[in-house]
């Protein structure tokens, strides 16, 4: 492994030197000095000679990461150290020992979780769902952990343009997916604004550069605008003795793009292209909140206001700790401009997020929504649901969310997500609320618990003591605790009712004198409609099924019985005959693979599309590459994601052919005929019946077949099937 050169030792010297300068802030003694100079240099010994894809030495991205750890985000000393060394561990022989020997416990802890992420994102095969939970747990040791994490992400995100094309949308898909929630969660607003506009810049290449032309064509126009609306408001602030600065931003290309998307009009129509935010220094006399107010009141005097377009996040803040008031004012022009009215302090929390909120907490001492947020997480965290994807989609909900305000009826203040509904809040109150509610009364009208509330309503549950939850009120809820109730007691009354339908099995079968054995369940759950025996004993416990022609069923002889009958029908619509192709450079990788247009986007013929392969079936689901489950999925399990492919320049004929088959029934026989026809040939299937008897199965499979050599050629892969002796053409 060579050295770096001349060159980049300079480049490499120059770059701590900033970030040394960076760390003036941060150090309280030289023993802090030195221990961040002793990381650099391990980091640097520890990668010596690798270089990233970019070209660069590899030690200029902890440097890059440690800088965003000190200055974007405003943690310490131990912190910019696990920053400098966080690939250390992951990347190279030094162990976490190590680490724990030459800079104590706390650095080391922090490394082992950041190794720990890396190596959980690093996973090709296991579902990412997981990854995330294992990433989220994280949050439960160290939270710095996940910043210094998101540090790590945004450097990547910077640099992402010398990634190959897949990883690029592997990436972004994660960092629109967990990052950047996390980031907003945390209360990174800026880190949170830029990923997401990276994002967009790799999703989307074309769309962001047209909105940034056009943005870079309107930016003298602009500028002037703002100069001219603020002008009157500085004069009239200092006039009041009020220490601020003020400032025009421009709003994000991600920001502006994804209105045009909501509200679907184009970059024209859109007027807020920036906000004026204003900061002052506060004086110590009037409470923070009254001075916000203050200010206000003043700028009413030079513009007119719009009364109901006021946020009130100094009263009550976000639950992320975000304060500020918002408030929106007529322009000269007449249309509406945002101002955003913060203390220093708030700024401080609104940019720093997390760091700048415990430094104040610490003073004050109280628990916060942001603290209470963490319990929940931690609470949900403590009773898995079993499903990591469940589970996951369950803590985006609550990273994600844009909060209501709901009153109780004593006047008490508490926070929901928008879509709550009455039964979010009676969960809140408490989970035996829950469980017996049968109503509400919202704003002193009686509604359903199913009614979605409005940010003000003041809300009374109703209960009943014989009222409980039902399977319908999981699609009634949109907080994580009220689903999570929901399910614990789901699951005590599925397992009641099955320990219930044991007994009256056991006791009707010592009646029959019959011992139960797997051959007696083959004949009784298809009799029953069930697919197992705890679906089986939970509809007997909860009688939905009764045990009354149990006799004639055991008498009826097993043969001849229709044991799998599936039907697909791809020929209803004529999406099916616009055959995707395979770029050449794809093949190898993609094989003989069957593609399925999404049904969630529909993509048509000139649509940008991209592939995820379904990890069950193995087909190519064929997306619009902006489909929102796409990005979901690709989020989840972007090793399944399938680049290249393109629409076929031609269309091709399919008719319809029928071929029977006769063979040996064996476990197994159905999935591999199905693997051949769906998988291994681009054949769509129409109808497929299999029936089987006395040991013998026959088939009769309509297929889409292009011409009669796609015919032959699928019956000759059929008849290579182990057990199946005679294939033919109808
Ligand atoms: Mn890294």
């Amino acid at each position: 492994m060579a050295g770096y050169t001349a060159e980049d030792e300079q480049i490499i010297g120059q770059q701590f030197n900033d970030l040394l300068t960076s760390c003036n802030k941060i150090c309280h003694s030289e023993a802090d000095w030195e221990m961040i100079k002793k990381a650099f240099f391990l980091a640097k010994e520890a990668h010596k000679g690798v270089r990233r894809r970019s070209g660069e030495p590899y030690i200029l991205h902890p440097i890059a990461v440690a800088r965003i750890v000190v200055c974007e985000e405003g943690l310490g000393v131990k912190s910019t150290c696990a920053a400098l060394l966080h690939d250390v561990v992951e990347d190279t022989s030094y162990t976490v020992e190590d680490i724990e020997n030459l800079f104590g416990p706390k650095v080391a802890s922090m490394v082992d979780g950041l190794t720990k992420v890396a190596a959980a994102l690093n996973e090709d095969v296991s579902a990412q769902a997981e990854t995330f939970r294992k990433i989220l747990l994280t949050l439960s040791d160290d939270i710095r952990v996940i910043i210094i994490k998101i540090a790590d992400r945004l450097h990547n995100m910077r640099t992402l343009g010398s990634m190959p094309r897949h990883k690029q949308i592997k990436i972004t898909s994660e960092t629109m997916y967990l990052f950047a929630p996390l980031a907003y969660r945390l209360g990174l607003y800026a880190i949170k604004t830029e990923l997401e506009d990276l994002s967009l810049k790799y999703m989307y290449p074309e769309e962001y550069a047209t909105i940034q032309a056009k943005m870079e064509a309107t930016a003298t126009e602009r500028n002037e605008f703002i100069e001219r609306f603020i002008q009157p408001i500085k004069e009239k602030l200092s006039q009041a003795g009020i220490d601020f600065t003020i400032s025009g931003r421009v709003k994000t290309v991600y920001s502006i793009w994804s209105k045009m998307q909501r509200k679907q009009i184009p970059f024209e129509e859109i007027y807020d292209l920036f906000a004026i935010r204003i900061i002052f220094k506060p004086n110590e006399l009037t409470p923070e909140k009254a001075q916000c107010w203050h200010i206000y009141s003043l700028l009413t005097d030079i513009y007119t206001p719009k009364p109901d377009r006021i946020r009130d996040w100094v009263s009550f803040p976000k639950a992320n700790g975000y304060e500020a008031l918002h408030a929106t004012f007529m322009r000269p022009d007449g249309i509406w401009a945002e101002v955003q009215i913060r203390s220093e302090r708030m700024d401080e929390i609104a940019e720093r997020g997390f760091a700048a909120h415990w430094k104040y907490k610490q003073e004050h001492d109280t628990e916060d929504e942001f603290d209470k947020w963490l319990k929940d997480v931690r609470h949900a965290m403590s009773q898995p649901t079993g499903n990591a994807a469940d589970f996951l989609e369950n803590v985006k909900m609550t990273l994600y969310m844009t909060e209501m305000v709901i009153f109780t009826p004593k006047g008490e203040a508490r926070k929901f997500p928008v879509g709550a509904t009455a039964l979010d809040f009676a969960y809140d109150i408490h989970t035996n609320v829950g469980n017996t509610a049968i109503g509400a009364k919202i704003n002193h009208k009686i509604e359903s618990i199913y009614t979605k509330l409005n940010s003000g309503d003041q809300v009374q549950i109703l209960t009943a003591e014989t009222a409980h939850p039902t399977i319908e009120w999981l699609d009634h809820v949109a907080t994580m605790k009220a689903k999570q109730s929901i399910i614990t007691y789901l699951k005590r009354v599925r397992q009641n009712n099955i320990e219930r339908g044991i007994s009256i099995f056991d006791n009707r079968m010592r009646e029959f004198g019959i011992t139960p054995s797997a051959r007696l369940f083959r004949k009784l759950l298809p009799a029953y409609d069930c697919t197992n025996k705890d679906e089986f004993y939970s509809k007997l416990g909860s009688e939905i099924i009764n045990l009354s022609d149990i006799d004639s069923i055991l008498r009826q002889n097993s043969k001849n019985k229709v044991l799998k009958f599936w039907t697909f029908d791809f020929a209803s619509g004529s999406k099916s005959k616009d055959v995707i192709v395979k770029s050449s450079r794809d093949v190898e990788s993609i094989g003989e693979q069957k593609f399925v247009p999404a049904e969630c986007c529909n993509p048509i013929p000139g649509d940008n599309i991209t592939g995820y392969r379904d990890p069950i079936t193995g087909d190519i689901i064929v997306h619009k590459t902006d489909c929102e489950e796409l990005i979901r999925l690709a989020a989840q399990k972007g090793e399944n994601l399938v680049g290249n492919i393109k629409w076929a320049t031609y269309k091709a004929e399919s008719y319809l052919s029928e071929i029977r088959l006769r063979g040996l029934d064996r476990v197994g026989v159905l999935r591999d005929l199905a693997q051949v026809i769906t998988v291994e040939l681009d054949i769509n299937i129409r109808e497929l019946k299999i029936q089987s008897h006395d040991g013998i199965f026959e088939g009769k499979i309509s297929i889409y077949v292009p011409d009669t050599e796609s015919l032959y050629s699928l019956m000759d892969k059929v008849g290579k099937i182990k057990g199946i002796d005679k294939v033919e053409r109808v």
